[in-house]
């Protein structure tokens, strides 16, 4: 009998897990059931699109740097176009934030590339518009990168369906319930049993294990929103990408545009997120005080859910109570870049039942991402 597999959620971490699932097993059947018309509609249509290896709790930046070959040198056949494009990150500090600074070059000084602080004449080179007065201390990042996010998700989803699996859109998972051995996935389009559900749902992560009858985890949905300005300065697309250092706001290139946040974590219920214009005018209002950007209007703002567990690691891997119950949740604020990581992971698990050699190479701890840590012990 082939074992089916339920994959909720189409945004980047379902379809991860179910390309790298798939990938793993080829005897699985796998349907990826997803609530919205349009795969990527939610939190993963709405990122900033960066790869940053020096981010994130300990565990997460094992999960980066165990994304980073496959984000750089996808796996033939995958794809025809680059995942990639390097962008320099720099963190930002005026005399106030000093010992930020400090902090922060300690914080980063033994990944795969160590953060390095650069002077302001060279911090300006590389983002013209920056304004010296005010401006103290830089530190830069020169391993980061744009992601080409809708190419990443159509390129695990493309593989996906090659392979034989399935994709239900506009299929949202009501309930889940025990029938023996199985699981039934109760929808408005009818009835879908399983044998496995991994819940790729974000935001709603915690819904849907309670539906299922599975104990949550205490996931916390953060808005945050972006918006993206012309300006009229030549060549912005080569320039690097600057963030206060106490990530009070960002901004950096988007083809023709800039593309700039508050980098605000507001607590929200699962939803489809709005933005708050307020957020937009403050985040304005930094930016202009920090470069001689002089933005006055804005082009398109919106929010998407960044989704957090209590201690801010993902939490992956099989239910303590129900090891047929699968979580690929919390992927927080990097969920693009960890993306070939966690669904490799995921596959992992399913069929050795732990992460291989390559996770332990990146110091990843199990106990670190499994969601027995929040159970009572
Ligand atoms: C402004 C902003 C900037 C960001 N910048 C970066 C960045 O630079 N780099 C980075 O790596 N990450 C970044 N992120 C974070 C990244 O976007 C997320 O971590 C990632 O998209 C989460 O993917 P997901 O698949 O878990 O969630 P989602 O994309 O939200 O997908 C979950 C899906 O589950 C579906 N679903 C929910 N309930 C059900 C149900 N009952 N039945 C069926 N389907 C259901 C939803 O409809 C949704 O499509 C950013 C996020 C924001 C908002």
């Amino acid at each position: 009998m082939r074992k089916r597999v339920g994959v909720v959620g189409g945004g980047i971490a379902g379809a991860s897990a179910a390309y790298h699932l798939l990938k793993a097993d080829r005897s699985l059947e796998i349907i990826l059931v997803e609530a919205e018309d349009q795969l990527g509609y939610h939190t993963t249509g709405r990122s900033a699109a960066l790869l940053l290896e020096n981010d994130g709790t300990e565990s997460t930046r094992s999960i980066v740097q165990a994304s980073v070959d496959f984000l750089l040198n996808p796996p033939e056949g995958l794809t025809e176009n680059v995942f990639v494009r390097p962008r320099d990150v720099m963190h930002i500090a005026t005399f106030e934030q000093s010992a930020s600074v400090d902090r922060f070059l300690e914080e980063n000084s033994t990944g795969r590339i160590p953060t390095k602080e650069i002077s302001k004449s060279e911090a300006k080179k590389r983002f013209p518009a920056l304004r010296e007065e005010g401006l103290d201390r830089v530190v830069v990042d020169e391993g980061a990168g744009d992601i080409d996010v809708h190419c990443l998700h159509q390129a695990y989803l493309n593989n996906f369906l090659k392979n034989g699996g399935q994709v239900k859109p506009s299929t949202r998972i009501d309930s889940a319930t025990r029938n023996g051995d199985h699981w039934n996935l109760e929808t408005k389009m009818g009835d879908i049993p399983v044998d496995l559900i991994v819940n790729a749902a974000g935001a709603w992560g915690d819904q849907v294990a309670t539906r299922a009858g599975v104990e949550p985890v205490g996931l916390q949905p953060r808005r945050r929103t972006a918006f993206t300005v012309n300006s009229s300065e030549p060549n912005i697309q080569k320039w690097g990408m600057i963030a206060d250092i106490d990530l009070q706001f960002y901004c950096k290139p988007d083809g023709q545009q800039l593309l700039c946040s508050l980098a605000e974590e507001n607590p929200s219920e699962p939803c489809d997120a709005k933005h708050d214009e307020a957020d937009v005018a403050l985040a304005i209002e930094r930016i202009n005080a920090a470069t001689t950007l002089d933005i006055r209007s804005v082009q398109t703002a919106w929010t998407g859910l960044r989704t957090f567990a209590p201690d801010r690691s993902m939490v992956i891997g099989p239910d303590t109570t129900d090891d047929s119950f699968f979580w690929c949740v919390g992927q927080g604020g990097t969920g693009i870049m960890t993306s070939p990581g966690v669904g490799r992971l995921l596959a992992d698990l399913f069929t050795a039942g732990k992460p291989s050699e390559h996770f332990y190479k990146t110091g990843l701890k199990q106990e670190d991402i499994f969601p027995n840590r929040f159970r009572k012990k």
